[in-house]
């Protein structure tokens, strides 16, 4: 699935080419998939995109809108799989669940695995869409402060007990991060996902400020994951840390064994020596 930095280099991406293109045939998936949400039929869809000139792309957390202009937006929300831009002359993929062509015959389509949602919206009304709608202070933002961060972990300590891992995975409480880069934000913190927050020491919370920026950047600079693909359909350059492919090899930190376990709704990969 893409996570927020996926979504600032595919933003970055379309901006460089798809900016300024006019569509000339919009169209809904040709795959019904129980977990694509759409909130047009296909119709409406197709008419109220012809003519719509692609605007400036930006992202919120794992939610990125792309301007229709005039008076649309296209939001792209919480979508893992392939986002494609195909050059004039290439052959459409078999499936899709959203396909833009444009008038100089270049397309775009976007088809994803789990789940995504693929809607369009009147400008400024996908800002009242559940989950943008009050959206929380993403990373990549200037608010995103070590003294927000500590607010936030003081707020939290008032309701329901939460580790580091949910801290950073559950209920968007920080917009954008998932499963994926949390591994490597808790191992760059050298905090152990079930570590409480009630716990975090002030240094540990600055440790771990520090290592959600920085993770996060790390990732956009290297042009996302290097398990998730761009726009081209070429693979992210950065290398995960703490993933499966971790398991067989030596902790980047202290040579010791990188341990796997379940833990809120997905796999964990941990270094005991470094990470408590
Ligand atoms: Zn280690």
């Amino acid at each position: 699935m893409f996570e927020l930095p996926e979504y600032v280099v595919l933003s970055r991406q379309i901006n460089t080419t798809l900016k300024g293109k006019t569509i000339q045939r919009g169209q809904l998936g040709n795959s019904p998939h129980k977990f694509v949400w759409y909130n047009r039929e296909h119709e409406e869809f197709e008419r109220l995109t012809q003519g719509k000139v692609l605007g400036e792309a930006w992202v919120q957390g794992r939610w990125m809108s792309v301007p229709l202009e005039p008076g649309y937006v296209l939001l792209f929300g919480e979508c893992g799989g392939k986002l494609l831009y195909h050059p004039a002359g290439s052959q459409l993929p078999k499936k899709y669940h959203l396909h833009l062509t444009f008038e100089d015959d270049s397309f775009l389509t976007a088809t994803t695995q789990m789940w995504g949602a693929y809607e369009l919206y009147e400008l400024g009304e996908e800002q009242n869409r559940e989950y943008i709608k009050d959206m929380r202070t993403t990373p990549v933002e200037s608010g995103f402060t070590y003294e927000y961060l500590d607010v936030l972990i003081n707020q939290l300590l008032e309701g329901k007990k939460r580790s580091a891992k949910s801290l950073l995975t559950q209920d968007q409480i920080i917009p954008g991060l998932g499963n994926a880069i949390a591994q490597d934000i808790l191992f760059n913190a050298r905090l152990h996902p079930k570590h409480p927050i009630s716990e975090l020491s002030s240094e540990q919370r600055q440790a771990l400020y520090d290592a959600i920026v920085s993770t996060v950047d790390q990732v956009i600079q290297g042009g996302g994951r290097y398990d998730e693909t761009d726009l081209y359909n070429n693979p992210g350059g950065y290398i995960r840390l703490m993933d499966k492919n971790a398991l067989g090899r030596p902790c980047p930190g202290c040579g010791g064994m990188v341990q796997k376990f379940q833990y809120l709704g997905g796999a964990c990969y941990v270094c005991p020596n470094c990470q408590d």
